[in-house]
């Protein structure tokens, strides 16, 4: 059986208009080439235009399905205008571009988007199934990925970014920065074309979610994980080689090389775009044209293709290139020739391949791009004539394309200076440099790209991996165990588990949400709460003091038992001599880490790394944990980097400790215990028949069972509370703790 790959893209691979016309662009080849055996290709995405007749739809649809294996999403002409002209070109394709200065942003757009998304995202599940690949292309669908996960988490989904990913610098320009990694994030694999794009990408996914990663892997707060690949995107390799051989391009070449007879030709082929750098190349030219003697010998030839041209930033591009090459050619033109040829249109692909082949230099120098396509393009057809490539370091295809003439676009000296020395490199010079990049673009082509991109998502493990049971066989346990009647003790974790970490732990006092949980459990005379923290027992005197639950603070060196207001001292005989020698270590490290603080507690020292520089916070961290290893090698203590902190306790105090010595006073039918830090994992570790152990947060654990965040641990004993005693809550409603 086939495997279905559904493929969606913004724009589908056909225009209807009078006729279906069908478009030949690298992404329909890369997926023509992977083998009808193996795959059977769906492809989803705007057909173009607005077609609003229901009628003319289902006909469209019909006959796209039948005859194209395409699926059209429909939109209208005020969704493309905010969605695609708004959103997508005029707000992401700047800033994604580092371009922050073109961005513009409207909240209606932002709408569009989501919309749009939404509607492709819907369109896909009307038809995939559980283990189906989707593929989803570019900026234009970000949220999609996210939005199949949620409903439809056995499939395997794939994002690939056509763009460059920025520094986090730049996108956390945008005003909807988070919605649109966490979007991505929903993908099962993200591909980029470059490894410095996924450098960005991971470092923004922590700056702006908290969520650590492997080089290649992330792991969001649910235990999904998202693997990031580098996958350069090629040519349509087979599609210029038949070209090349056609009389047709012969032909053309050769009227190429009659008109342009006697010059040197120098080409450069894009959008116009402002990414791609043609205002800085015109510098570079006038620069090279003012050096040189004879103006006759060269000859420019600028093929620009229309692009977004409702869009105001293209607009004015235009108009300034139109007056600058009219200006250089007015002062550089001779009786005989001007310097520039400039094509505002499309040519057609044997013409293309004609000029790509009779350029003595290609002159690609784009401010940034993702990938480019034409670098790699003009190497193919340079098969004999070993013209050079003058190509942007800032271009994705530098790295592959090394043995170009890599320049920086901005020195517009230094590009004049590498085209004088372009047109003079001797021909066995320019071939031993083009033959190895010419092997490599024709080897690794848009096919290539396609299906390694393919067979590693397929290789992904789709849904959640987790080690962890259901928490619904957690609940049935519960909720039996309340309504029989059954003594249950809860020892609930506070900071992160019963309640959301705050950046500032002062501020994280309980909320109303908090209170009412402890409220309903009050009710319930077989149940036991005992509120567990490293806090100290002052703060959770101050918190809960008026509560009748059992508190155990700092770790578990002090506690009070439900029913009591007494708190007892647990670790009498425990020496804390060591907290000298390391305290002046911490304020070293205070003092050196913006944003880092020391706590002193009781029975251990606490230095806070949460509100650092993420990067530079862990970094010192490890350093501490190193230096704290070596200096505390005798002593008494564990020393533990957890969630943003390194803390340096006294060996025999734990929270495991605690609650094992309680259990010891009074016996129980069912203990459950809750935490979400290293700290809580002693508590995990108690033997005992009917034991449920629940991690809260994505971090491995030896807990049994594992909820996302507070708010389910709070949703998760409200439902075992409601499933055991219904009555209650249908008469008050089920109470809003979540
Ligand atoms: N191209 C085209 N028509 C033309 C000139 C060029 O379709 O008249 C193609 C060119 O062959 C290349 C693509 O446009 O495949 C441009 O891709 P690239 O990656 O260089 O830039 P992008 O336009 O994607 O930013």
């Amino acid at each position: 059986m086939p495997t279905t790959i559904i493929n969606v893209s913004n724009r589908l691979p056909v225009t209807v208009g009078e006729q279906i016309t069908k478009s030949s662009g690298g992404l329909v080849a890369a997926l023509e080439g992977l083998s009808a055996d193996d795959y059977n290709l769906k492809w989803f995405g705007w057909p173009g235009g607005a077609i609003v007749d229901a009628a003319r739809q289902r006909k469209v649809q019909e006959i796209l399905t039948e005859d194209h294996g395409c699926i059209p999403v429909f939109l209208s002409d005020d969704e493309v205008a905010g969605h695609y002209e708004g959103f997508s070109n005029s707000s992401l394709w700047p800033l994604l571009h580092y371009m922050a200065n073109y961005m513009r942003y409207d909240p209606a757009w932002w709408d569009y988007y989501q919309t749009v998304n939404q509607r492709f995202a819907d369109k896909v599940l009307q038809t995939a199934k559980p283990g189906d690949l989707v593929w989803v292309h570019d900026y234009q669908l970000m949220l999609v990925p996210a939005m199949l996960r949620e409903r439809m988490p056995d499939l395997k989904i794939g994002f690939f970014l056509h763009t460059p990913f920025p520094s986090f610098e730049i996108f956390r320009c945008h005003p909807k920065r988070r919605e649109l990694i966490a979007g991505m994030l929903g993908a099962n694999l993200i591909g980029f074309h470059t490894f410095g794009y996924v450098r960005h990408f991971r470092s923004t996914v922590l700056r702006l979610l908290g969520l650590e990663s492997e080089i290649t892997r992330i792991r969001s707060y649910d235990g999904h994980t998202s693997v990031m690949g580098v996958f350069p995107i090629g040519i349509n390799a087979a599609k210029f080689a038949e070209a090349l051989d056609s009389p047709e391009f012969t032909k053309r070449r050769l009227e190429l090389e009659t008109s342009y007879a006697g010059k040197r030709v120098v080409l450069s082929v894009e959008r116009m775009d402002y990414t791609k750098g043609i205002l800085h190349r015109l510098d570079a030219i006038e620069r090279f044209l003012e050096e040189l003697e004879d103006r006759d010998s060269i000859k420019f030839v600028f093929v620009s293709v229309p692009s977004r041209e409702e869009v105001e930033e293209y607009k004015e591009l235009r108009a300034e290139m139109e007056a600058r090459i009219g200006r250089i050619n007015g002062q550089y033109s001779t009786l005989s020739s001007s310097p520039i040829r400039f094509i505002h249109a499309s040519v057609n692909f044997t013409d293309l391949c004609a000029l790509y082949s009779t350029a003595d230099v290609g002159m690609v120098t784009p401010l940034i791009d993702g990938m480019n396509l034409v670098a790699k393009e003009y190497i193919a057809c340079q098969r004999d004539r070993h013209g050079v490539l003058i190509l942007s370091e800032f271009a994705g295809a530098a790295e592959e394309l090394s043995n170009a003439t890599l320049v920086n676009p901005y020195d517009a000296q230094a590009v004049a200076e590498s085209l004088t020395a372009a047109l003079a490199i001797p021909e066995e010079e320019r071939r031993a440099c083009n033959e190895p990049m010419r092997d490599r673009v024709m080897k690794y082509d848009a096919q290539h790209w396609a299906r390694t991109f393919i067979e590693q998502l397929a290789g992904t493990v789709a849904g959640t991996v987790t080690m962890f049971d259901r928490p619904e066989k957690a609940a049935q346990l519960l909720s039996d165990a309340f309504s029989d009647s059954k003594r249950v003790a809860l020892f609930l974790d506070y900071d992160g588990t019963l309640r959301e970490i705050e950046r500032d732990p002062r501020a994280a006092k309980p909320t109303p949400e908090v209170l009412q949980l402890l409220h309903l459990l009050d009710q319930h005379e077989n149940i036991d709460v005992t509120i567990i923290s490293g806090r100290t027992s002052a703060d959770l005197e101050a918190w809960f003091g008026e509560h009748d639950i059992g508190l155990i603070a700092e770790h578990g060196a002090a506690a009070r038992r439900a029913g009591t207001r007494a708190w007892e001292q647990l670790d009498r005989n425990i020496s804390y001599r060591w907290k000298d020698e390391i305290r002046d270590v911490l304020r070293l490290y205070e003092q050196s880490t913006p944003g880092s603080f020391v706590e002193e507690k009781r029975t251990s020292l606490v230095w806070h790394h949460r509100k650092t520089d993420p990067e530079f916070g862990t970094w010192k961290a490890h350093e501490l944990m190193h230096e704290l290893g070596t200096m505390l090698v005798n002593e008494p203590v564990k020393i533990r980097h957890g969630r943003k902190i390194v803390e340096v306790t006294a060996e025999q105090v734990s929270k495991g400790g605690a609650v094992r010595r309680l259990l010891s006073q009074k016996p129980y039918d069912l203990v459950l215990c809750a935490g979400d830090d290293q700290t809580d994992e002693s508590m995990f570790e108690i033997e005992s028949p009917s034991f449920v152990s629940i991690k809260v947060g994505n971090e491995p654990s030896r807990a049994a069972y594992r909820l996302r965040d507070p708010a389910a641990l709070r949703k998760f004993l409200v439902d075992a509370l409601s499933a055991a005693s219904p009555a209650a809550f249908e008469h008050e409603g089920t109470p809003a703790v979540a």
